[in-house]
């Protein structure tokens, strides 16, 4: 943590913000296979990271909200009143606390892609993440796959709003959506259907929920068992071809670390270092283009939770790691010769 003094809004502090919104407490039947425990540990742990200040998630608005999702959801979901085969789907039973723990879980994407783009004034500290979200399955009007609102479709929204007021109605901020949870971003693909300005790119097991996929910008499907070496692979040549084809002023980075050898639904065969390596890629793309990037923990169902938390606190270290790095750019923007920034690589 940082030190109180310290002003979280504070360019040059290196510090990495994080928002959580676990101790909104969703509550769930006994033996419900959901585990939520991974969120207040990946909390305690970050707690105690030196460089890392954790913040309480904001609610997302009901305006908000409408930038993704049709107002009747929005409104069946706040109120409980989604027919019962929807709320089965999303796979939590409805309380007032679930409905509360889904809008902030949209807030925490929202304020970390704000903080990472540096809108309203501030400078961007180019890179700031959510403890949760990258609740990917989550369509315009209904939910799936214990997602109920996509929080990373609302911030894509709502920070090409806020840029185009900020920069002018004519200018536009394009987002790339990089998805690389095990299972396919099948929501976010149905919300940016026909929308030019988003890019959305998932890489996914192709054997795993959803059943039916639904087509993105580009879809990478692996097969059952994949390993480190073709997982890397695949995701240097999906990198190439998302830079061959579009230039993003955000990426929103769905960091799953559910593709991992010891996840309980992943199917894949990926090794905590494969993973580390798979966030250090993707961090750095956006990173050499100067471009700021939100993140979100997405799925993770470790036979030994700590597996996930292991791969969660990666993603972590290594986005610490990038902070810092656009810290030193504009501590050296700030006071060096013109140029200088250049060379902070
Ligand atoms: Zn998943």
């Amino acid at each position: 943590m940082l030190p109180d003094s310290a002003n979280p809004l504070d360019p040059f502090s290196g510090g990495l913000v994080g928002y959580y919104a676990d101790h909104f407490v969703l509550p769930l039947p006994p033996g419900h296979r959901f585990p939520m425990g991974k969120y207040r540990l990946l909390r305690d742990h970050l707690a105690s990271q030196p460089g890392v200040q954790l913040m309480e998630a904001p609610a997302a608005s009901e305006g908000e909200l409408a930038l993704a999702h049709s107002p009747a959801y929005i409104h069946a979901v706040l109120q409980g009143s989604l027919p019962a085969d929807q709320q089965r789907e999303i796979g939590f039973p409805w309380s007032p606390a679930m409905a509360e723990r889904a809008r902030r879980s949209v807030g925490a994407t929202l304020a970390a892609a704000r903080r990472a783009l540096g809108l309203h004034g501030r400078a961007p500290e180019g890179i700031s993440g959510n403890l949760a979200g990258g609740t990917h399955h989550a369509s315009a009007d209904r939910g799936g796959g214990f997602c109920v609102f996509n929080d990373m479709a609302v911030a894509a929204r709502l920070m090409q709003a806020e840029f185009s007021r900020a920069h002018g109605m004519a200018a536009r901020l394009p987002v790339a959506v990089v998805d690389l949870d095990v299972h396919q971003g099948n929501g976010t693909a149905a919300i940016f259907g026909g929308d030019d300005s988003v890019f959305t790119l998932s890489m996914h097991g192709e054997r795993n929920f959803p059943a039916r996929k639904v087509a993105g910008d580009l879809d990478i499907d692996l097969p059952d068992g994949c390993t480190d070496g073709p997982y890397l692979d695949a995701l240097d040549a999906a990198l190439h071809d998302l830079d061959m084809r579009f230039k993003p002023g955000l990426v929103l980075y769905v960091a799953g670390s559910d593709p991992h050898e010891g996840d309980r639904l992943g199917r894949l065969k990926i090794s905590t270092d494969g993973l580390l390596a798979r966030d250090r890629r993707v961090m750095d793309w956006a990173w050499r283009r100067r471009v700021p990037l939100a993140f979100g923990m997405a799925g993770g169902y470790g036979k030994e939770l700590a597996t996930t938390l292991a791969v969660q606190v990666n993603t972590w270290a290594v986005a610490l790691e990038y902070r810092k790095r656009w810290a030193r750019l504009a501590a050296r923007a700030a006071t060096g010769p013109v140029g200088a920034a250049e060379s902070a690589a």
